[in-house]
């Protein structure tokens, strides 16, 4: 008997009994609630992973994504990602429309910053979903379990995403429900995470709406094992910065401006990059449009992506900016209205 059945036939039995209302979000509060129950506790689950961990740390991550393929991936997942490969300018490019996650507004997602809500959990990244058994406005989650690890001296959470886009991809959750923020510490915590988890790639989504991620509210980073098809994107220029000298600098041949600089000494990677972090945030060039600041609004910011390449950190800084107009109220920079239908019509 496959586990669907078995789960189905449980919950026939409590609706039948008067355990559990008849409705479809009732059943699927139950049925996360009976798969808590085979759940490992936080503690036994915290402890087997350390465990793992020092025999290595791709032995505890394994652990890990397979218990939570086993209780929390496998029943979100009732649709197939579409993906494809096509060839480009820059290189072989991947494209993959997420149906497992229904897509958000730009304007939702910048409202939903505002407008923070009282409720508890705060958000879906929040420490406090682990165990939080569900209601009509907030998915069930006693089958989720997050990992305690330290990132720049502050406590994170380390957890698998319900809704894969790649290949073990990881959530980094801030212990605290605090806004996201690109500043010096975001990337001393990309490369913390590195030397924890040196098999795994890092990166944030940028801290403004339009082309940031689609949770601003909490600040959060994701990961994984996926080689994505910037990895292996050409390098157009490569360069040496004064006091700098033993950092690679090199601009990536890619659709997006993206610096690329690496080394192994992680603190002047950080220095480096906090340096043209500040000079882009206020960096304007009118010929193409690019405005820092329009009113007291700022523009700039960055999408940072670390990895460990042949024994060397690597960090890609994706230049941004979110800035809109008559023509483009969703993003001058960022995909166009035309295509924001595409996965509407699916
Ligand atoms: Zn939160």
């Amino acid at each position: 008997m496959k586990l669907n059945e078995i789960l189905n036939a449980l919950l026939d039995y409590a609706c039948e009994n008067k355990l559990c209302k008849n409705d479809n979000i009732s059943r699927s509060l139950f049925c996360v609630k009976i798969i808590g129950l085979l759940t490992p506790k936080p503690s036994e689950l915290i402890s087997q992973f350390k465990q793992y961990y020092q025999k290595s740390p791709k032995k505890a991550s394994d652990f890990f994504i397979n218990l939570t393929k086993a209780v929390i991936i496998s029943m979100s997942i009732k649709l197939k990602n579409i993906k494809w490969q096509t060839q480009s300018s820059y290189g072989k490019l991947e494209v993959t429309i997420n149906l497992s996650k229904p897509e958000k507004d730009p304007k939702a997602i910048a409202q939903a910053k505002e407008n923070e809500n009282i409720n508890y959990p705060q958000c879906l990244l929040c420490k406090e979903n682990e165990y939080y058994s569900g209601n009509y406005h907030h998915p069930a989650r006693q089958n989720l379990r997050i990992i305690p690890i330290k990132l720049a001296n502050e406590n994170w959470f380390f957890q698998y995403s319900p809704y894969i886009y790649y290949k073990e991809h990881c959530i980094i959750l801030n212990q605290k429900h605090t806004p996201m923020k690109i500043c010096k510490k975001t990337f001393e915590r990309l490369f913390d995470f590195l030397k924890i988890f040196p098999h795994y790639f890092i990166g944030s989504n940028a801290d403004l709406p339009i082309v940031g991620g689609s949770i601003l509210s909490h600040d959060h980073f994701q990961g994984g094992s996926h080689i994505f098809a910037i990895n292996n994107a050409k390098i157009e220029k490569r360069y040496k910065i004064k006091n700098f000298e033993n950092i690679d600098f090199a601009i990536v041949k890619w659709p997006l401006s993206v610096i690329r600089i690496s080394g192994k000494d992680d603190k002047k990677l950080i220095k480096l990059a906090n340096f043209i972090l500040k000079k882009w945030k206020n960096y304007s060039d009118k010929s193409v449009s690019i405005l820092a600041k329009t009113q007291n609004t700022y523009h700039n910011t960055i999408t940072p992506i670390a990895r460990i390449k042949n024994s060397k950190f690597e960090l890609d800084l994706v230049l941004r900016n979110n800035r809109t107009d008559k023509n483009h109220p969703f993003g001058i920079f960022h995909p166009h209205e035309h295509l924001h239908n595409i996965k509407k019509k699916i």
